[in-house]
């Protein structure tokens, strides 16, 4: 691995330079909140990120999994004849993804290109993607990545990794898409004397800053054994089904497909969906399998935290904290991992 220093006030150049080949996206405040924008010119994004507020409302997932898509048009009046969308080739930077988002690929990339079921499309938007990560000096009250297998300055997945030093970034360059960009550009520095001790020091502090202590392992261990506790008659009890946790989380893959039809015309679309609706298993016949709150809490309990390390050898949450802060009823998915934990 590589490591460069930039000036922050080249950063923007950088970045700005980077338009002539790239769509580039990059956080941006949209009223209250952070939003990953498409930069248009530089100037028109806020690259002042580095010591928070920290992520952005809505995760990276729909940069690879859009909330709605459209895989085929028709008409049923030419019989035989259908329009797919063409997907597009140009490539693309997501500047400034905090680490948990970007370990929350990983989760992705085990069941969309998995070689049993590849995912074209998605496949395809990840290949033209790099990501620029940066580092979280000051994790928020709500972050519990340390717990999930990731951190504050987790690198896995990114092509750079940019730590905020103060007045300057220390850049880490960790696949060829990185190395590319800084390639391309000048403004770049070897690091200084020091530097890299610095860093050390902002990354053991921030690690210091998470106090959530969940033991992943330990959740697990008894979510083996427990699938009819008693536990889970009563710890869904105050969710409302809204299924904000679920379309948040840049880890919930969860989608359905269907028609849209108007007249002789429709569409065939794969939309998200949420295991906390109780549509989601509600069967033609009327039948449900998870016809309360507790069969659908205990379904994304289970398979966050048990079903998908069964299968893919790692949970399925990053601690990004984004269904702790902004779940309408304060059901802190930390509190419930936690009650677990002492059980
Ligand atoms: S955000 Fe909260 S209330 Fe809404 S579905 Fe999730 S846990 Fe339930
Ligand atoms: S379950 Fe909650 S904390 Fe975990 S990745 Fe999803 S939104 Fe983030």
């Amino acid at each position: 691995m590589k490591e460069k220093t930039i000036k922050k006030n080249e950063l923007a150049n950088f970045v700005a330079g980077l338009l002539s080949d790239y769509q580039v996206f990059a956080p941006a405040k949209e009223e209250e909140s952070l939003v990953l924008k498409e930069m248009q010119a530089e100037g028109d994004i806020d690259l002042d990120i580095g010591v928070g507020p920290v992520n952005t409302k809505k995760s990276i997932k729909e940069f690879f999994f859009p909330q709605k898509e459209r895989f085929f048009s028709y008409d049923l009046t030419k019989p035989g004849e259908m329009e797919e969308p063409v997907l597009s080739d140009k490539k693309r930077v997501i500047f400034g993804v905090r680490p948990c988002d970007v370990n929350s690929i990983s989760v992705f990339d085990a069941i969309f290109t998995s070689d049993q079921y590849p995912d074209p499309y998605y496949i395809k938007r990840r290949e033209r993607t790099t990501i620029v990560a940066i580092g979280c000096n000051k994790p928020e009250t709500t972050c519990f990545c340390v717990d999930t297998g990731g951190g504050p300055f987790s690198a896995d997945g990114s092509d750079l990794l940019l730590v905020d030093l103060g007045d300057e970034y220390l850049v880490q360059v960790l696949t060829e898409k990185g190395e590319t960009l800084v390639n391309g550009s000048s403004g770049f520095s070897e690091p200084k004397s020091g530097v890299l001790q610095k860093r050390d020091g902002i990354v053991e502090e921030a690690q210091k800053a998470i106090k959530s202590d969940i033991k992943i392992k330990k959740v697990k261990g008894w979510l083996d054994n427990n699938f009819d506790a008693p536990f889970w008659d009563t710890v869904h009890e105050k969710c409302i089904g809204c299924g904000t946790c679920t379309y948040l989380c840049p880890t919930c893959h969860c989608f359905d497909i269907l028609d849209e039809t108007k007249g002789e015309k429709g569409e065939r679309i794969r939309i998200w969906d949420s295991c906390m609706y109780p549509q989601f298993t509600l069967h033609a016949s009327g039948g449900n399998p998870r016809k309360s709150g507790k069969e659908r809490m205990r379904q994304r309990v289970m398979h966050k935290f048990k079903y998908f390390v069964d299968n893919n050898e790692m949970v399925a949450c990053t601690g990004c904290g984004r269904c702790v802060k902004y779940c309408p009823v304060n059901l802190d998915i930390r509190e419930v991992l936690k009650q677990i934990q002492v059980s």
